[in-house]
């Protein structure tokens, strides 16, 4: 199965990943070229299986395979909340129905937990916060009424949220861009990259990472051939964790479409500029609309994450005009609204939200799908994904196999009309939330 897509290859670094200390990709090839499970992609989706699998079968041999260098994939890329919303991170919680509702936070809060637990194990060194503000933050009336609604809506699960007046978060905040706000179900926050690090150089005894590798090809049926760019691999279990290039191998071709959206890092900010940025050392605000503007304080800097576009990253002197025409809406009073670092990322968005996932055919396990929220989405699914290839069964997995699979989307040149059209209206919509 190939269908000629590319494996991404971004325009920038990682801005996470260009603050830690340089890090040597595994690209050593193994000696063996068969193994018990092929996993394609090494983001939280496929660490996840990759790990799991070995947990559960330490004898059988697992190999790793990712087009590029960990904390360089989209893993590496994003804003780093942790997140238990029950589907996509934008403040509308409206579509959830209570119960279904519960059933996914439980799913999310199993992947965080789980993302916890091997930090301790292991002693990941990725900035971990659980006592940050983590706030949605709404500034326009429209977006106002839509954290009030998404408060009443998480009261109605039985969640406690916090609010937060305009002057309150302009002592935390720094602005006055904002009049209203909300605890988020944000449960933590990392520095991504070095998260995705710390789970790569973890991986059991029983897991060979191999970077820089890309799959071209799934032939054939189990034991399947695994054609790459640096030779053939034969599998009798393959994970497809490789999320929107899932595509590239004939699955969900019809379901999924990408989206990139972007970030940037300020330079390390002197204290007086830190001061503007509120009274807390760090904070993260998340929009109160989807096409909104996600921010966080951290690490002596700002880092901001906005802009939506179908399929093809923006050229970098576009993005970094948007993102600083953003960053100076909000803290005006900056003495220079400049970045280190401005980058974009690609994330895989389904009409419904929902995850394509299962065993595709037989031998043949895939998990894609994970537009927002990731970082606990991607680890769960990608666990539970090793579990049902291994036969272990619990309330977790058949509440994940009971779900929907993702919608059809028509084909080009309709579906690139209509998403853009939809992009361009939320945008509108969004308003002052960009
Ligand atoms: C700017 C930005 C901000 C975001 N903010 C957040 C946030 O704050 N919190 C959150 O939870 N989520 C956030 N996300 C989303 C999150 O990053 C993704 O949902 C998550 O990375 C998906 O995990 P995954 O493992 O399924 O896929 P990915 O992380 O995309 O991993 C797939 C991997 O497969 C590899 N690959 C692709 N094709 C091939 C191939 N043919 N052969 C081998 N390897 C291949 C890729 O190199 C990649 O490393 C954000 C995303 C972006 C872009």
């Amino acid at each position: 199965m190939t269908t000629g897509e590319k494996a991404p290859a971004y325009r920038a670094p990682s801005g996470w990943n260009a603050l830690l200390p340089k890090r040597v990709a595994r690209e050593q090839m193994p000696s063996e070229r068969r193994f018990r499970n092929i996993v394609i992609g090494a983001g939280y989706t496929g660490l996840a299986s990759a790990r799991r699998l070995s947990e559960l079968a330490p004898d059988d041999e697992t190999l790793l395979l990712d087009a590029t260098t960990i904390g360089e994939g989209a893993a590496g890329r994003n804003s780093g909340y942790l997140l238990i919303n029950p589907g996509e991170p934008s403040a509308g919680a409206a579509q959830f129905a209570g119960d279904w509702a519960a059933r996914q936070m439980a799913l999310v809060q199993a992947g965080l937990d789980w993302l916890r637990e091997l930090v301790a194990r292991h002693a990941i060194d990725c900035n971990w916060q659980e006592d940050v503000p983590a706030i949605t933050a709404a500034a326009t009336p429209l977006g106002e009424r839509t954290v009030r609604a998404t408060r009443d809506r998480y009261e109605g699960w039985g969640i406690e949220t916090r609010e937060y007046p305009a002057a309150e978060l302009r002592r935390i905040l720094g602005t006055d861009y904002y009049r209203h706000g909300i605890q988020s179900l944000t449960r933590a926050l990392v520095q991504p990259a070095a998260l995705q690090r710390g789970l790569a150089d973890s991986l059991p005894a029983g897991v060979t990472l191999v970077e820089n590798t890309t799959v071209h090809e799934i032939g054939g049926a189990a034991p399947f051939t695994i054609r790459t760019s640096r030779g053939a691999f034969i599998a009798d279990r393959v994970f497809v964790a490789n999320n929107l290039h899932a595509r590239a191998f004939g699955l969900a071709q019809d379901r999924m479409i990408g989206i990139y959206t972007y970030g940037a890092f300020t330079p390390e900010l002197d204290r007086d500029q830190l001061d503007l940025l509120g009274d807390e050392p760090d904070w993260g605000a998340l929009p109160a609309h989807r096409m909104g503007t996600t921010m966080r304080k951290t690490m002596g800097r700002l880092l901001i994450r906005s802009g939506d576009s179908y399929e093809r990253e923006l050229g970098p002197v576009h993005v970094r005009r948007m993102l600083t025409e953003l960053y100076r809406n909000r803290f005006p009073a900056l003495r220079v609204h400049d970045f280190e670092h401005v980058w974009g990322g690609l994330t895989a968005v389904t009409h419904n939200g929902a995850f394509l996932f299962g065993e595709a055919r037989p031998g043949l396990f895939v998990s894609a799908g994970c537009g927002g929220a990731g970082i606990t989405r991607g680890t769960i699914h990608g666990k539970l994904l090793a579990e049902l290839a291994c036969g272990a069964q619990s309330v977790l997995l058949s509440d994940r196999l009971a779900q929907k699979g993702p919608n059809w989307l028509p084909p080009e040149p309709l579906r690139a009309l209509g998403a853009k059209a939809q992009i361009a209206w939320e945008q509108r919509l969004a308003g002052a939330e960009r």
